[in-house]
């Protein structure tokens, strides 16, 4: 057991590490809600373009918002 929670504790700053890289290389998803039907104009948690951004890079843009807030 105390292995295991060894490995969680050192595998989790590298899958971090992995899905920030992720996020950085390719900031935009596919929509999930239109994607089986393609565009959807009238999809509103995309706007109708078929792209969102991933949770990662929505974190990243809300911590630059909050670092440049603070920073003035
Ligand atoms: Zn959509």
């Amino acid at each position: 057991m105390a292995d295991a929670i060894t490995l969680l504790v050192f595998c989790l700053p590298i899958v971090t590490l992995c899905y920030s890289m992720f996020c950085l290389a390719s900031p935009w998803g596919t929509c999930v809600r239109c994607r089986p039907a393609g565009k959807n104009r009238t999809c509103r948690a995309c706007n109708g373009t078929g792209k969102r951004p991933r949770l990662g890079w929505q974190l990243y843009v809300y911590a630059r918002r909050l670092y440049r807030d603070g920073d003035h």
